[in-house]
């Protein structure tokens, strides 16, 4: 038998089965099926009793059947229930699918050993379609940690429960040949790791906690050492393969922007940054760089400065947001801070006329238009730069690989390549995620910045809290109240919105004050006017969706209150919260939700009300949430780890990480290791990495 023979020749694999395994579990071969690994072990030296059950925990009972009987609840359905009785105690067995089947092959007298949670029911014990088989079956008994599969009710009714699966696994091990190794002897050497072959047959079939765990770590740690291996392999490449402008001269442009319009000194994490940066444009190779901050930690002016880089080094340069609001706030912004340098920059959207798109396409291809800003728009195939240097886009997630690869067309030598990001991503998801981007942290936000404090209020509390945003309204500050999106309806939504509207206004009424609101639902013209009133103060309150999510600056806000904060995801809420904060006022967030909250609710308000930290944030957010939910990461290979976890195994990740490093560094082709160099010919990831910039 070899790996890859068809799941048909294990044992116990028939026709059906194998038709049930390809369907369920993508199972095909011996290979794919040893690829099905535990999700837990039962501990079979602790052995459970009925007498010392406790509810919804997976327990394997030893004892005998008796008083089965048969019930009709349908036309087509019945239920079987059977008496278990192991010597302590009886618990009920049942079953409502597969109940003729099970019933002809349950014997009474004959020890069994039932696998399943057990729940109290009309006060006594119940186990709803456990796994039942003679103990006589029992594979490998005498080893104390039996392992437990996935299974699906569909697997089960073609009997392939985990018992099944673990006996047709154990027959696979017992008759294959030692299995290939895929890792450098040096690095398993070096690591001291077990065998692929090893880890396999372990971990299906551990002899102890400690070799389980060793098998553990080396599938961990040759899952993580792939992936690192895909990103870091492509980034090598590319970089050894595209060519970059090379941006050596610093001009007129940046260092009058550098000395007439920055009216305070940098942060010592900007200066750092524009180091980085600036080493990577002069470098001769295309930059791909990824900039983490907290909102207000000033990457918007170390973006600018860059951007003036690529001008003095007679380049064109663009900022694409993701969405019209954003774009046009940037465009305000550098119009202010440009003001007087000659620099002429545009601000290219959907909603212009198409009179102004034409002169804007037309100017930008003359190379008139030096800066210019836009959403998505910006890389239609219709927009042509003259000499297109740098591109910066804001808030990366919200762009798709598939776009950001059409920039890549936009010139002969492709454009630097800049990333912001507001949404800091935890360490250990940034090392595997972006071991293709190099990346940048501006991890200080500039002097006499008062972080926000943050409070959490339930509704018998309104009062108090509408009291408090009285008295900040009559100071002369300004309000924000945001609503989350939630229903699948729109209508729904706006509904709600209105109605937060109306309880706004009736407490606070005109002429003495007004409030603005805003939605998805309002056109660009509508959305802009109610925010250009905010932003001067006209109106006092912003009644709105989560579309002032990011990047509006109102510095003069010094309240946030978010409605059914606990429907919120915690990186959201952190990027609401940056919407106060932004000027010498104290400011203030205020978390209201219902009374009662899940636990993951309940923590994600404590992270809120503890840490203005968005590295701290992030972490807790990829903690309660795990990997998978976090936005915009759903393309990466990173979140299909069978065995590691981002979250847990950053050690793991880390060596890997420099392990891959090293070996690339010392070994760009991989001429000495026709494994790995295997690995990449086949690999998956490749292709969709080589292509985001
Ligand atoms: P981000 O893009 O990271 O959210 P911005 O670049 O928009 O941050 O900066 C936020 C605010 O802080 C802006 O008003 C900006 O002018 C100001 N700012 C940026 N850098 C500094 C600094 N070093 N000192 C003081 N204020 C700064
Ligand atoms: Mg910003």
């Amino acid at each position: 038998m070899t790996l890859y023979d068809n799941i048909i020749n294990a044992k116990e694999v028939w026709q059906e089965r194998a038709k049930v395994l390809n369907k369920e579990l993508g199972v095909y071969t011996v290979g794919d099926m040893l690829d099905h690994l535990p999700y837990r072990y039962i501990d079979q030296s602790q052995k459970s009793t009925v007498s010392t059950l406790t509810a919804d925990t997976i327990v394997v009972l030893n004892g005998k059947l008796s008083n089965m009987q048969t019930l009709k609840t349908g036309p087509h359905r019945e239920r079987l229930t059977v008496d278990f009785f192991d010597g302590s105690g009886y618990i009920q067995l049942v079953w409502f699918a597969g109940t003729k089947w099970i019933s002809k092959k349950l014997k009474p007298d004959t020890d069994y050993l039932v696998i399943g949670k057990a729940t109290p029911f009309n006060g006594q014990w119940q186990m709803i379609h456990p796994e039942i088989e003679p103990a006589a079956n029992a594979v490998q008994s005498q080893h104390p940690l039996m392992p437990v599969y996935n299974t699906t009710d569909r697997m089960k009714q073609s009997g392939l429960g985990t018992r099944t699966i673990a006996r047709i696994i154990d027959s696979i091990i017992q008759s294959l040949p030692p299995i290939e190794e895929n890792l450098p002897q040096t690095i398993i050497d070096h690591y001291k790791l077990l065998s692929h072959d090893q880890a396999l047959r372990v971990i299906h079939y551990p002899e102890s906690q400690t070799m389980l765990d060793a098998a553990r770590t080396r599938l961990k740690f040759e899952e993580l050492f792939f992936l690192q291996l895909d990103y870091q392999y492509a980034h090598q490449q590319r970089s050894m393969h595209s060519e970059g402008r090379i941006f050596a001269h610093v001009g007129d442009h940046f260092n009058r922007f550098y000395k007439e319009k920055i009216p305070f000194p940098l942060t010592d994490a900007q200066k750092r940054v524009i180091r980085e940066m600036r080493e990577d444009m002069r470098s001769g190779r295309q930059m791909n760089r990824l900039l983490q901050g907290d909102v207000g930690s000033g990457k918007t002016l170390v973006a600018l400065m860059c951007m003036l880089l690529a001008l003095d080094n007679g380049c064109q340069a663009c900022l694409m947001a993701p969405t019209e609001i954003l774009a046009t706030q940037h465009y305000q912004t550098f119009l202010r801070m440009l003001d007087g340098l000659g620099i002429h920059a545009e601000l290219l959207i959907g909603s212009l006329k198409a009179s102004e798109k034409k002169r804007i396409k037309k100017q930008l291809a003359e190379g008139d238009i030096k800066i210019l800003i836009g959403t998505h728009a910006l890389i239609e195939d219709n927009v042509q730069f003259r000499d297109l240097g740098l591109v910066v886009i804001d808030e990366q997630h919200r762009f798709g690989v598939e776009q950001r690869s059409k920039l890549w067309n936009k010139s002969a030598i492709p454009p630097h390549i800049l990333v912001m990001t507001a949404t800091p991503i935890p360490r250990t998801l940034a090392m595997t995620l972006y071991g293709d981007l190099d990346c940048s942290v501006i991890d200080e936000l500039p002097p006499g910045r008062h972080p926000v404090r943050t409070f959490h209020r339930t509704e018998p509390r309104r009062p108090l809290v509408f009291s408090f945003l009285k008295k900040q309204i009559d100071a002369g500050r300004q309000v924000y109240f945001v609503y989350p999106l939630v229903h699948e309806s729109e209508k729904l939504d706006l509904r709600n919105l209105y109605a937060g509207f109306d309880m706004v206004t009736s407490y606070f009424p005109r002429p003495d004050y007004q409030v603005s609101i805003v939605h998805g639902q309002l056109t660009p013209e509508e959305k802009a006017f109610e925010m250009d009133r905010f932003k001067r103060g006209i109106t006092h309150i912003m009644v709105a969706t989560t579309v002032i999510e990011v990047g509006v600056d109102v510095p003069n806000a010094t309240v946030m209150v978010i409605e059914n904060a606990e429907r919120f995801g915690l990186s959201q809420l952190h990027q609401l919260r940056g919407r106060v904060g932004r000027g010498a006022e104290q400011s203030y967030c205020i978390l209201m939700t219902k009374d009662s909250l899940s636990y993951t609710s309940q923590e994600r308000i404590r992270t809120m009300c503890s840490t203005t930290d968005g590295f701290e944030i992030a972490e807790a957010d990829l903690r309660l949430r795990g990997p998978g939910d976090l936005q915009g990461l759903q393309q990466s290979g990173a979140l299909d780890l069978r065995v590691a976890s981002i979250v847990d195994d950053e050690p793991l990740v880390r060596a890997t990480r420099d392990t891959v490093h090293d070996l690339l560094a010392d070994d760009p082709t991989l001429s000495r290791y026709p494994l790995l160099q295997q690995h990449i010919a086949n690999s998956k990831n490749k292709m969709l990495w080589g292509k985001i910039s």
